[in-house]
């Protein structure tokens, strides 16, 4: 039986894994898929997400990341450009997960892929593959929920999102255009994010009250033609060439902390399964890469799960609070319209939410958890 078993194979996954496998720990990673995936994802890394991967000795940009140091914010006919308070990197998640994979393995992970974990009751864990156990399970099977003694997780909100995400290549102009910015276009019932990433493509990805996609259509091509029809922020669909044959879809995107579990719960839960923060802020990645190091910490130092629960809201529960109200702001047509007329006036308050939406810096990594490329 592994010290650790640890369910999904992302980035909290796969870098909980890493982690504890370079202290010494057997570790058992069960991934579901079975080999490199598209993840819905804005692919925007920022400076705390990059700095977590190279802590984890991965350099975004030697794997192709290129930099995003501008943000322009389009609502109807308003675009506004500010400066971003640090340089972000585009870079894919079909790169970058794999290659977490692939270190984790390097150090000894046990990786186990197209696995599917069914159910958890406590921390027995029923797969397709049957009854797995451990020591210690860290839940990290990203943004659904998993069922758990025989129940699905009940969430609060019934008018869910729907997220989407294609790469395309675009136009020369339009790339040119692309270049260094995070460009976010706000609609009725949701917002797409447009970047650069490696080898010359873009990636858009969008989320959408599900009351707002029935009214858009039935499939992408509407999707696309709703995005194409916008006063701004569609003019690159024209002649941008899709690089899948379908988007990469999922459905009842639920936001915000995670429902509160027993105190007794002795599961460590990571990533998206801890919280999902507001998209548009681009830290979901670094909330997940966070949680993977502040759960090896406390592993290595022998706490449990609700010391771990304590410590990971103390660091990500400010981020976590900024971002929803941002997101809440946002998906109020007249709110929304108050705010991007004041950012239209101001656009160097853009610059300062981004800033405010942060995750802030890790505190001094212990040694242990400190790890050489
Ligand atoms: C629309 C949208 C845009 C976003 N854009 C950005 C952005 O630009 N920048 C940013 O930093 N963050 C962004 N995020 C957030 C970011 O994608 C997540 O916070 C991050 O991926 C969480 O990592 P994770 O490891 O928890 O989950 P994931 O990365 O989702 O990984 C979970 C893993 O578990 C596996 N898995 C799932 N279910 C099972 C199962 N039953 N059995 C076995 N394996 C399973 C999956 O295959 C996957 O590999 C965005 C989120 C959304 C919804």
């Amino acid at each position: 039986m592994a010290d650790a078993l640890i369910l999904g194979g992302g980035l909290a996954g796969g870098a909980a894994a890493l982690l504890l496998a370079r202290a010494g720990k057997s570790v058992c990673l069960v991934e579901r898929e079975t080999g490199p995936h598209h993840k819905i994802c804005g692919e925007f890394l920022s400076i705390e997400a990059h700095s977590h991967l190279a802590d984890l000795g991965i350099d975004a940009a030697a794997l192709g990341a290129v930099p995003i140091d501008r943000v322009r914010l389009i609502s109807g006919p308003v675009r506004i450009d500010a400066a971003l308070p640090f340089t972000a990197l585009g870079l894919s998640r079909h790169i970058l997960d794999e290659v977490l994979l692939e270190r984790a393995e390097a150090a000894g992970v046990t990786l186990e892929r197209g696995v599917r974990v069914l159910e958890m009751v406590g921390t027995r864990v029923r797969t397709s593959l049957g009854e797995r156990s451990a020591g210690t399970v860290l839940l990290a099977t990203g943004k659904l929920p998993v069922r758990e003694g025989g129940q699905e997780r009940k969430e609060k909100d019934s008018d869910r999102y729907v997220g989407f995400k294609m790469h395309y290549r675009l136009s020369r102009p339009a790339q040119e255009q692309l270049a260094g910015v995070v460009q976010l276009t706000l609609f009725e019932g949701g917002y797409a994010g447009l970047q650069m990433i490696e080898g010359g493509c873009a990636n858009l990805c969008l989320i959408v009250r599900r009351s707002r996609l029935s009214q858009i259509g039935r499939n992408w091509s509407d999707m696309q033609a709703m995005l194409a029809s916008l006063p701004r922020g569609g003019e690159w669909l024209c002649e941008a060439e899709p690089l899948f044959a379908k988007p990469v879809t999922i459905g009842n995107l639920s936001y915000g902390m995670a429902p509160a579990c027993r105190p007794d719960d002795p599961v460590f839960r990571l990533g998206d399964q801890a919280g999902m923060t507001a998209s548009l802020t681009g830290d979901g990645m670094a909330l997940a890469l966070r949680s993977a190091f502040i759960a090896a910490e406390c592993l290595l130092e022998g706490k449990d799960a609700a010391h771990y629960r304590q410590r990971h809201r103390a660091q990500t529960g400010r981020q976590l609070t900024r971002a929803m109200a941002l997101q809440r702001v946002l998906e109020q047509p007249v709110l929304r319209t108050m705010g991007v007329g004041l950012l239209k006036m101001r656009p160097g308050l853009l610059t300062r939410f981004a800033q405010g939406t942060r995750l802030g810096a890790y505190p001094r990594l212990p040694e242990r958890v400190m790890v050489a490329p």
